[in-house]
């Protein structure tokens, strides 16, 4: 007899390509996204957030055609409107900019942290659902606001202690492979073919790069070699503006940032200085950040044109990042800090006398689960080692009578004698 799909156990697998979080794997994010938000909000960021479902239009204008026509999960909801699940911020801040154009202060500097939805084919840091943070200033024409940007993304790889050794900043300029295209009189659709070309170059074999690049020669010349030979003025002035850059960068301790010719990102709004973040530890060569100046995005809602910086970074190329590079604190567990065992459960008083000892730790910031069982006090220290938490102490009338605990550091196998009151200073110091 077939069996009844319906009585079939459901699969306890999470969709292909997303991931469950568990307390202690939702504890290395918060770790990682409360760094990076205490960093921006000390330089004067403010956070926003937007609703992960958008209009599809949003994404079919001017982003990647990469993205759009291969990665997007779009779908007609109920009421036939066509409705994408962002893939990425950016479109979703230069509508939230242009919607307020009249009441924000400008320049904006905006952070948001959040969810992306992109149908890649699953990968070592290619996921389909997948968090970043984007950090954007909003209203600095060229000039100021691209070190600014740069400044950050090596200040948040800073925080986490990783050193100028550790990562690359990789910089280039649309507006200078765009003044290459044009000294060839490429047109404007060649030229976005030719970037996007360029942006594959190094997911391509090298044959089938130099074949293709073939349909864009002219007079001899294609327009990387033209960038790399740097003798035409518009080509020399774009250069200088990103020299003048990452000298900028040097002085101010980032030796790290190099001109990258092949540097493209995917993204067709970008206009003008490109960048990325890279890894220099060969296994986990990805792009960490990535970002740039995007002027034409504001106005494509209508109005006059607001220039834009921004850059953004993936959760999971950082994680790896901070793994592969011994960045991550070792006890980010997401469990409490202390548990407390009760000794007699039959003993209301001492019962009572613990839960109010538990609240004035709550206050002074520990974070305390109170034992729940009928457990021997023996088992209860066995149920906190099982939940990896790192300290222990029993309170019942004997320690409240006695204003002394026995505090139990359960991952270095040893005890302290602390008065009732040193307890919370002690727990939260180590932290
Ligand atoms: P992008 O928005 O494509 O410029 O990517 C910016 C950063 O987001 C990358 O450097 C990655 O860190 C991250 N990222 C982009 N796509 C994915 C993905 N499918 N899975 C995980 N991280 C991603």
């Amino acid at each position: 007899m077939a069996s009844d799909p319906l009585s079939a156990p459901l699969s306890t697998e999470p969709y292909k390509g997303v991931r469950d979080f568990y307390p202690a794997d939702w504890a290395k994010m918060q770790y990682v996204f409360d760094t990076v938000r205490t960093l921006l909000r000390r330089n004067g960021y403010e956070e926003y957030q937007a609703s992960p479902l958008e209009r599809a239009e949003l994404y079919e204008s001017k982003t990647s055609e990469e993205i759009v026509n291969g990665q997007t999960y779009t779908f007609t909801d109920r009421g036939d409107r066509r409705v994408t699940l962002r893939p990425e911020m950016t479109p979703s801040l230069a509508r939230m900019v242009a919607n307020k154009r009249h009441e924000l202060v400008f320049p904006v500097r905006w952070f948001s942290i959040g969810n992306r939805f992109r149908y890649e084919r699953p990968q070592r840091g290619r996921l389909r659902e997948f968090y970043q943070v984007d950090v954007d200033i909003v209203g600095i024409a060229e000039g100021t606001a691209e070190g600014e940007a740069i400044i950050r993304a090596h200040q948040i790889l800073s925080a986490f202690g990783a050193k100028n050794e550790d990562f690359e900043i990789r910089v280039n300029s649309r507006a200078l492979m765009n003044a290459a295209c044009s000294a060839l009189g490429l047109s404007e659709d060649e030229q976005d073919a030719y970037i996007a070309l360029v942006d594959h170059k190094e997911k391509m074999d090298a044959d089938a790069f130099e074949a293709e690049r073939e349909a864009f020669r002219r007079n001899g010349a294609d327009p990387l070699e033209l960038v790399e030979a740097n003798e035409l003025p518009a080509i020399a002035e774009e250069r200088a503006k990103l020299d003048a850059l990452i000298a900028a960068l040097a002085e101010r301790g980032m030796g790290n940032a190099v001109f990258s010719p092949t540097l493209m990102r995917g993204f067709l709004y970008y206009t003008g200085t490109v960048f990325e973040v890279f890894d220099t530890n060969p296994e986990n060569s990805r792009a960490l950040f990535g970002g740039g100046r995007y002027d034409g995005l504001v106005s494509l809602f209508g109005g006059d044109p607001i220039p834009a910086v921004g850059f953004a970074f993936g959760d999971v190329t950082l994680l790896d990042f901070l793994e592969t590079h011994g960045l991550l604190p070792a006890h980010l567990t997401g469990a409490p800090d202390l548990f407390i065992g009760i000794p007699d459960v039959s003993d209301a008083e001492g019962v009572h006398a613990a839960y109010a000892y538990a609240d004035a730790l709550r206050a002074e910031g520990v974070n305390v689960l109170m034992n729940l069982s009928r457990k021997h006090l023996g088992d209860q220290v066995k149920e906190a080692v099982r939940r990896t938490i790192a300290y222990f102490l029993a309170y019942g009338t004997q320690e409240a009578q006695s204003g002394s605990i026995t505090l139990k550091i359960l991952n270095e196998s040893r005890e302290e004698t602390l008065s009732t009151d040193a307890v919370a200073a002690f727990i939260t110091g180590a932290k």
